[in-house]
């Protein structure tokens, strides 16, 4: 079959979910088809590691240590894939290497210009990851909404690829939006309407289009706006509201898009959803219902800790559970851990609210609650125990405080001679050495593991000897025998820490292991 492209655009207004509807395509068609996504960022950042979560959403960190956008979660969730860094362009990509193409005398004689050559630039890039990846259908999805200026560059690259791979290769999916305004009660195509315009106006004419509505469209609605995109209207799908985002992929295809985009591209894709279906139902019907409590500084944006989440989604189907979430300011002077069935710290970065975490972390030990650390949870679980069970009270982290005079969280060795503070943490997927008979190994059943990791700080390894004396073990290990890349204290329910990420490598169908044996402690 001849390479294939679905390109993807957002009109109207941004937060109408373009990631899981194009997760959710990615997953109809991967059920027959090698799919390979590509996002393009509008942003002059080389990438969003050196961006504030708040802002922006949570860093996703892939295998090959790239630090990408939070929808690369979606697709690796959605499409069961390994992603690479450079599946996700941005302009700062983008122009770093026009201008080392320039340097490097590639333009001699030209004027280099944002059309044709940075727009070329773009489709190159499109087609290199088309033949290196060997997709058989490879997903664009167009950051933003159509009419911001930092992406009209894509649309135009978009736009010109249609003509190098054939149209019958190639098709245009438009996400709009349609209001039910208080007060009118009406469906309402004008904001579609206008943002179908002004993708015309750059010269792309959408094939199908989605429509984020709170209900599903009228006759009437779909009608209007099929018309207007001169198409028909089985061309109109409804992007309607669901409680859970793992539901579109169902509600796409009961509107027909996997047949519509066989249609449409001249392939035949025909998926089994059965066990998807039943995830999503485990977790609807469920049985029993659990809080967890997620201790961070970035608890005003949920999106900060969007894999945390969903690898509690994936236990919630696994274990056919409700969890309810409870987010823990901890700068908060008095924390309220009644009702609370197990503790989450999440990875974080700086000294702001960490006296608060290590507060939570030295309740969850005393009480025997429930307690996952990740990444700066792991660090702060050594510190908690290095000052209340082996009496080194001024024990901290070097990110926290320099002088302290127990630095039994300190930089990495690989990270001292660090000027650059962008793509430089330690990143990526990294193995580590299972202690036989811990817990962590009893969850992962294996003695080696691989999780992702994103951080320039350790616990020091001075110290191992005195937290295995005082009964902190550790469970993992770089393989080197130097980093401690999981700790447990074993007289406890659950009490396990790594420093690496496992909830970025979490499935809907395979909750990650960590998770799994919290969630099932809450439970017990
Ligand atoms: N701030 C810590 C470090 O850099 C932890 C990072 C994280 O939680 N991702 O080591």
């Amino acid at each position: 079959m001849q390479r294939k492209y679905i390109v993807v655009t957002g009109g109207v207004l941004s937060g109408l979910g373009k990631g899981v509807a194009i997760a959710s395509i990615g997953n109809l068609i991967s059920s027959t088809y090698k799919v390979v996504p590509i996002k393009c960022d509008g942003y002059l950042n080389t990438d969003p590691g050196t961006m504030n979560p708040v802002e922006h959403g949570e860093v996703f960190v892939l295998d090959d240590g790239g630090e990408v956008d939070m929808d690369f979660g979606h697709y690796e969730r959605f499409l069961n894939t390994t992603c690479k860094f450079h599946w996700n362009l941005t302009m700062g990509k983008v122009f770093d290497g026009i201008r080392q193409k320039e340097r490097r005398g590639d333009y001699l004689g030209k004027t280099v210009q944002m059309i044709p050559h940075v727009s070329d630039f773009i489709v190159d890039h499109f087609l290199k990851v088309g033949e290196e990846s060997e997709a058989d259908v490879v997903l664009i999805e167009i950051g933003g909404t159509i009419g911001d200026m930092e992406n009209e560059l894509y649309l135009e690259a978009a736009r010109s690829l249609k003509r190098k791979v054939g149209i019958e290769n190639m098709v245009f999916i438009h996400l709009g939006y349609v209001p039910v305004p208080n007060g009118v009660n009406e469906q309402k195509s004008k904001p579609t309407q206008q943002s179908i315009s002004m993708l015309r106006q750059r010269g792309i004419a959408p094939d199908i289009i989605i429509a984020r509505c709170q209900e599903m469209l009228t006759d009437n609605v779909c009608e209007k706006i099929a018309n207007f995109a001169n198409l028909r209207k089985e061309d109109v799908i409804t992007g309607v509201d669901v409680d859970d985002i793992y539901k579109i992929p169902l509600v796409f295809e009961e509107q027909g898009m996997s047949e519509l985009l066989s249609e449409k591209l001249g392939f035949f894709v025909s998926p089994d959803l059965r066990e998807w279906k039943e995830a999503v139902y485990k977790r609807e019907k469920y049985q029993r219902e659990i809080t967890v409590a997620i201790a961070g500084k970035y608890t005003a944006l949920e999106d900060s800790y969007a894999s945390v989440m969903e690898a509690l989604n994936h236990c919630a189907s696994y274990f056919s559970v409700k969890i309810n979430l409870k987010w823990i300011d901890t700068e908060e002077e008095n924390i309220d851990m009644t009702g609370i069935d197990g503790v989450i710290v999440p990875g974080g970065f700086g000294s702001r609210g960490i006296e608060g975490k290590i507060n939570v972390i030295k309740y969850c030990r005393e009480n025997n609650v429930p307690f996952l650390g990740i990444c700066y949870g792991l660090q702060m679980a050594v510190i908690e125990f290095c000052r209340n069970v082996c009496g080194l009270s001024d024990a901290n982290s070097t990110e926290v405080n320099m002088e302290t005079s127990d630095p039994v969280v300190d930089i990495l060795e690989s990270q001292k001679d660090i000027e650059n503070l962008g793509g430089t943490m330690r990143l990526g997927a990294y193995p580590a050495r299972i202690l036989e008979g811990s817990k962590v190994y009893s969850l992962y059943d294996d003695l080696e593991v691989f999780e992702r990791h994103r951080h320039r700080y350790e616990v020091n390894p001075m110290y191992h000897q005195m937290l295995r004396d005082k009964g902190m073990v550790i469970s993992g290990m770089s393989p080197d025998g130097t980093l401690a890349e999981f700790i447990e204290i074993s007289n406890h329910r659950f009490f396990v820490a790594t420093q690496a990420h496992p909830e970025l490598k979490s499935n809907p169908l395979r909750p990650a292991p960590l998770f799994r044996g919290f969630v099932k402690a809450c439970l017990d």
